[in-house]
């Protein structure tokens, strides 16, 4: 007798498939694309059904395969061309398709639950009557009080329950003295059994309760239950019972005997959660005519949409230059074709005015996708989109996934910013799936941006994209004019250290006068940057990372910038004890200050991480400077992000410098994007814009090429520079990090991975390293990395997937290893 078998894709870093029998109560559930409860190891994971088969082997293979616990989806959450792209992302990534398809289903995880069930041996450890009648065979722990208290409340419920005791329930039961170290003993003495269940499918639509009147001669008795029917008939005979009750002034007892009475039947009705942001007040359309550069564009762009095939375009328009309404353009055409579209942006929080304006011009048929959603809203808004309800699609880096029925053009806004790269596992970038996204919905893909990252320009230049440009500005005044101040100057010239060159005061002084507004770009947060002992030299760093702990004054501690630990604010140096600390360095948080001294009066607004904390908190900050209620708007780089005030008309950045500090390859192109995109701000109105840069050394080809507005110069440039040194995008790059608690072991596994590698590289692939990461320890973690370098990124998924399968073979431990493929950063 052949039995029937499932293949499933589960969330850990294994590069397989894992096979599970499938219940007969199952199987008609069991199709491809549903997610699934499987064990796995100790715990249970959904994991995600790819195929369904009869295996050839009789019953009784050892040792025997796991059933499918439960089935959590009664239609497949993953249609052919999002599992497609998963399995191509996962080989493209060289990491676990179950990991990658988790990702492309943001939320959609079933909620697993502990519960705690007594065994035998642990009935004979509590004894007859709690007796101390112990059996020398029994673990230590047994004779523990506390232990033996747990031991008893587990087994007073599964005696009067006959069920297994959750564990929130345990803990309730116990109290705070209650502690898990205790019950992990416990399970390892084999004096309870601990095993996970699946509680909900963590995904339900929400349902509201609707009242709908029922046909009957009888009239009511009494007169809340007649205002109660008279209320719901006037409202064509159903309607939300909340809103019910509060019209017609009644109880909710009053419903319930009209139901009793079988007058009035109340139902679960499907109640979408929409995204706060989509409730937002619409603003009217200005309809604007197409420039003759924005004209040709969108004609190259609907042409290519009725050849119905893969058509890329890179759209390199300096800023301001219009690119927003080509996008919108391209979607009502797409839409016009019957066919639907994606709109990938970096970060949605960053730019809700986007959002507004896209809902003001496409209402109801728009959805969001970001993760700013609750689980609920991404949810509905997903199911809306599978279900075709929508024909636009507005999201972050993992909408990417999304389930869009007949997409025809692709948008990926600002496509060189580093927020659509993963940064955490799987390490997929957001921008390339989605050239790829287009190739299986044969799509048109549109990269847009004022500063191309070398990738995609590369790829224009030879042909792979067509480019699009927009050379010019919308209206006469024009891309602005930069002036570099040389801070070195301006210390010997003022005699002291000064954050705010005279320049640059003037400049904000100037627009305070004329009612206009300023942007202050300092990309660091925090008050100081570093704290310095004066009597040793030592740095104050973070206790988990090799990183320097910056001062937030307001809330008085120092903080890690990247844990986020923090600590009470030192008043000696914890490794001399000196009481001279230093606290040098300038943030955002003392640039603050020092424009609100420096300019009396100014309304001053700060935009960084830590101004941006809650929900809604960038939205109201940016409605304030496009009402013009704040004079000048100081942050950090959230600041420079394709943001449309006509009203700014300086832009100042301090420490441009610091941008390059960065020990990373791509540091220049960075800096250089960062500074384009900041200046490119100012002077988006009728009125010319200007720029002031700071900075001690502002020689670098980085800065010099973005005060002159010279993306052609900065791009030639660095490209020689990425060739000499073999970089991308003439070479593929993979970073292999590895990380420890213990230094040693790290370095040790290191070394093994790269042997692994160098015996199966070819003569054309480089391996470099192991050495200590830039950033050597974070969070606890020491991280030795190993970089690989391919001709092409063929030769290089394929080395790194071969060694994976290697150190498989030898056992050596990988469980501390990522795997980055087209690392944003070699940090
Ligand atoms: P980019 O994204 O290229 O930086 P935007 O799309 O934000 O530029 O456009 C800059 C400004 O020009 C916006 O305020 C936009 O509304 C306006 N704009 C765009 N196209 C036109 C046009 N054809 N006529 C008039 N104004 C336009
Ligand atoms: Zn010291
Ligand atoms: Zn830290």
């Amino acid at each position: 007798m052949s039995l029937l078998v499932a293949s499933v894709a589960v969330p850990r870093p294994v590069r397989r498939l894992f096979t599970y029998s499938v219940p007969p109560a199952l199987a008609p559930r069991c199709r491809p694309g549903v997610r699934v409860i499987v064990p796995f190891g100790r715990s249970l994971l959904t994991g995600y059904l790819l195929d369904v088969h009869e295996s050839g082997k009789d019953r009784g293979t050892s040792p025997p395969l796991k059933p499918i616990e439960e089935v959590l989806d009664s239609e497949p959450v993953l249609d052919a061309q999002v599992l497609e792209l998963t399995r191509f992302a996962a080989d493209y990534y060289v990491s676990s398709l179950g990991e990658m398809i988790r990702s492309a289903l943001p939320g959609m995880k079933a909620r697993v639950e502990k519960v705690v069930s007594m065994t035998a041996a642990g009935r004979a450890a509590l004894g007859g009557g709690g007796g101390v009648l112990l059996d020398a065979s029994l673990p230590r722990i047994a004779s523990d009080p506390l232990a033996r208290e747990i031991l008893g409340v587990v087994a007073e419920f599964t005696s009067a329950h006959g069920a297994a005791l959750r564990l929130p329930d345990l803990k309730r039961r116990v109290g705070p003295r209650f502690k898990p170290a205790l019950l992990e003993r416990l399970r390892r003495g084999s004096l309870v059994e601990v095993t996970e269940i699946a509680t909900s499918s963590g995904l339900r639509p929400r349902l509201e309760e609707h009242a709908l009147l029922r046909e009957s001669e009888e009239a009511p008795r009494g007169s809340r239950r007649k205002r109660l029917l008279d209320v719901l008939a006037g409202h064509g005979g159903t309607m939300p019972v909340a809103e019910l009750l509060r019209l017609a002034g009644a109880p909710r007892a009053a419903l319930r005997s009209l139901e009793a009475a079988g007058r009035v039947s109340i139902e679960g009705v499907e109640s979408p959660r929409r995204p706060a942001s989509l409730e937002m007040a619409l603003e009217p359309r200005v309809p604007v005519t197409p420039t003759p550069d924005q004209a040709r564009a969108i004609e190259t762009i609907r042409e290519a949409l009725e050849s119905r095939s893969f058509s890329p375009f890179l759209l390199h328009g300096v800023t301001g230059s219009g690119k927003t309404e080509i996008y919108l353009r391209a979607i009502e055409a797409a839409v016009a074709s019957g066919r639907r579209a994606l709109y990938l942006v970096p970060e949605i929080g960053l730019t809700p005015l986007l959002a507004r304006r896209m809902r003001s011009r496409f209402g109801e048929v728009l959805a969001l996708l970001h993760s700013g959603l609750t689980d609920g809203e991404r949810y509905d808004e997903w199911r809306r989109i599978r279900d075709g309800r929508v024909d636009v699609v507005l999201g972050a880096r993992s909408a990417v996934f999304a389930p869009i029925p007949g997409l025809g053009l692709i948008v990926v806004d600002e496509e060189h910013d580093a927020s659509y790269k993963q940064e955490e596992h799987p390490r997929y970038n957001g921008r390339d799936l989605a050239i790829l996204r287009g190739k299986l919905a044969k799509a048109v893909v549109i990269l847009g941006s004022a500063t191309p990252s070398m990738e995609t320009f590369l790829q224009a230049r030879r042909g792979r994209y067509r480019m699009l440009s927009l050379p010019g500005r919308i209206g006469s005044a024009g891309l602005p004019r930069v002036e570099r101040v040389d801070m070195r100057r301006e210390f010997q010239e003022v005699g002291r250290e000064t954050i705010l060159s005279r320049r640059l005061i003037a400049g904000l002084e100037e627009r305070l006068r004329r009612g206009e507004q300023s942007l202050v770009l300092l990309n660091r947060r925090g008050f100081s940057t570093f704290v310095l002992c004066r009597s040793c030299g030592e740095q104050v760093q973070c206790r988990q990372c090799s990183i320097p702990m910056t001062l937030h004054l307001r809330r008085k501690r120092l903080n890690c910038h990247y844990c986020d630990d923090s600590r009470p604010v030192p008043s000696a140096c914890p490794i001399c004890g000196s009481a001279h600390l230093h606290f040098g360095g300038t943030g955002t948080e003392r640039l603050e200050e020092v424009l609100k001294t420096a300019l009396p009066g100014a309304r001053v607004a700060r935009l960084d991480r830590d101004t941006a904390r809650g929900r809604g908190a960038v939205e109201s900050l940016l409605m304030h400077v496009e009402r013009g209620e704040v004079d000048i708007l100081l942050g950090t780089q959230m600041i420079a992000k394709g943001h449309d005030f006509p009203n700014v008309t300086l832009v100042g950045v301090v420490a441009a410098d610091a941008l390059l500090a960065l020990p990373d390859f791509r540091a220049g192109e960075r800096a250089f994007q960062l500074l384009a995109q900041v200046a490119g701000r100012s002077g988006r109105g009728d009125r010319a814009g200007e720029v002031i840069v700071q900075a001690y050394y502002a020689d670098h080809h980085a800065i010099r090429h973005a005060c002159d507005h010279d993306y052609a110069g900065f791009a030639a440039r660095e490209l020689t520079f990425r060739r000499a040194m073999n970089y991308p995008p003439y070479a593929a790059l993979a970073v292999l990090l590895v990380k420890g608690r213990v230094f040693e072991r790290a370095r040790e596994d290191a070394g093994g991975i790269a042997r692994t590698l160098r015996g199966l590289a070819g003569r054309r692939i480089q391996v470099l390293g192991p050495a200590p990461a830039p950033l050597e320890r974070l969070r606890g973690d020491y991280r030795v990395q190993i970089l690989v370098k391919a001709p092409n990124r063929k030769d290089l998924q394929a080395t790194v997937a071969d060694t994976l399968q290697a150190l498989d073979r030898i056992k050596l431990n990988v469980e501390n290893l990522v795997i980055d493929i087209d690392p944003m950063s070699t940090l």
